[in-house]
């Protein structure tokens, strides 16, 4: 049994949708295939959310509607009539949006931005049919067991695990098709796994099956050196440990989310990265192994914001201190890229966005707090002086940190 995940960009165009449903048709083995929102619709949704949490309700409607249009337009150039499902999913957010009257932030974004995947399910679910690839379309939020953090939901593994199997039996059908990213909490409302975190879900299933495979398919022709798009000159990386892929794509190399590789270790499940537009090519393994050769790998993250927090009483001697800081940034859910301390100083990395914003207030009452933001993180493994020259060029350095094999660079964009 196989579980292929497709992301958004290989759902996002009539020809994309011909292609997944060319690879799966070439699938002779039980299949499970996971699909994430088309393109850029989660960031749409997102401005949904945003729209609607400043009470801009005509905002949100008219966002939504556009959401709505990209999708019928996609169906009607793809050939295929779901048009009364992607209807019946979207007005179910719109009387979301017009009746709620619970207006906490992240229990919305569950309801509101799930919206993608759902909708890209039906998509795909039609263009299966019409090539005659029936499969059994599953609700995630039925098996996905999670907390009621809506916006970067924990799972709950035991009973996930056993609604998976109960779900994917595989006693009257060789093929299931289902969405990444959402789950549902104990009360049944929406959650998600974090963005990005379809890959995720795939993994989570593959595991709980005990699957032979997970195939990630992607616009890239599998793990690369590099971003593809950011350095021209990128080369693929045939085979990974499993360890080196959970550290690249901590450290940023956007080609699967960091919790990924977890759920596959244990269960030696290997991981593929392939392309969807060169289905031939046999792209990246993934699983135990050796590590790294000692070509060099780089890693960006964008739009960083270095929190920088000087305690008014000068207490940075105590751990104390730095305990807190971090409390206060986990309890915005917000990831720590990067740490730098000081006798009187600790700056922190981590992704601008409106919790940042509100983890600093938050922090304000600790002591002065300053950032610097619109920054980048470079990491570069199996790193030289010239690397760090070419991919950093004339750009000022705000950090600069190397271990042995890692250097790590937050630069001005
Ligand atoms: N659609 C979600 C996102 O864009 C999940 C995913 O793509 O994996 O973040
Ligand atoms: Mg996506």
């Amino acid at each position: 049994m196989l579980v292929y995940k497709f992301g958004g960009a290989s759902l996002d165009a009539p020809e994309k949708l011909d292609n997944l449903s060319r690879i799966v048709a070439r699938c002779n083995e039980k299949l499970i295939v996971v699909v994430s929102a088309t393109g850029k619709t989660t960031n749409a949704l997102e401005e949904v959310n945003e729209a609607y949490a400043e009470r801009d309700t005509g905002k949100a409607l008219r966002l939504l509607a556009e959401v709505e249009r990209q999708h019928l337009e996609l169906a009607a150039r793809s050939d295929i009539d779901p048009v009364d499902e992607l209807k019946a999913l979207t007005n179910e957010v719109i009387s979301f949006i017009c009746e709620n009257k619970i207006h906490d932030f992240d229990f919305c974004y569950g309801k509101i931005v799930s919206l993608g995947e759902l909708l890209s399910s039906v998509l795909v679910n039609a263009r299966l049919n019409r090539a005659g690839l029936f499969s059994r379309k599953v609700d995630a939020r039925g098996f996905m067991a999670t907390d009621s953090i809506f916006r970067e939901a924990k799972v709950y593994f035991d009973k996930t695990e056993k609604n998976i199997r109960e779900t994917f039996s595989f006693a009257d059908t060789d093929r299931y098709l289902t969405q990444g990213f959402i789950g549902a909490n104990p009360r049944g409302d929406t959650t998600t796994l974090g963005r990005e975190g379809s890959d995720y879900s795939a993994a989570i299933i593959a595991s709980s099956l005990d699957a032979e495979s997970l195939t990630i398919w992607k616009d890239v022709p599998g793990v690369l050196n590099a971003d593809p798009k950011l350095f021209p000159d990128a080369e693929p990386l045939p085979e990974l440990s499993y360890k080196d892929a959970a550290e690249l794509s901590y450290y940023g190399a956007r080609v699967i989310h960091p919790k990924t590789i977890q759920p596959l270790v244990g269960k030696n499940i290997p991981l593929f990265v392939r392309s969807f537009v060169e289905p031939g090519l046999s792209g990246t393994r993934i699983s135990h192994g050796k590590s790294l050769p000692d070509i060099h790998v780089i890693a960006v993250k964008s739009n960083q914001i270095l929190v920088s927090v000087l305690p008014k009483d000068f207490s940075f001697a105590s751990e104390r201190a730095v305990d807190e800081i971090l409390a206060a940034m986990h309890a915005f859910q917000l990831k720590i890229h990067l740490i730098q301390s000081s006798p009187l100083c600790i700056s922190l990395c981590t992704d601008d966005g409106r919790n940042a914003r509100l983890a600093i207030d938050e922090l304000r009452l600790n002591g002065l707090v300053l950032y610097n933001d619109d920054l980048e993180l470079i990491t570069i493994r199996n790193y030289s002086d010239e690397l760090i020259r070419k991919y950093v060029g004339k750009r000022e350095k705000l950090i600069l940190q190397c271990d042995r094999t890692i250097a790590r660079i937050l630069v001005k964009r």
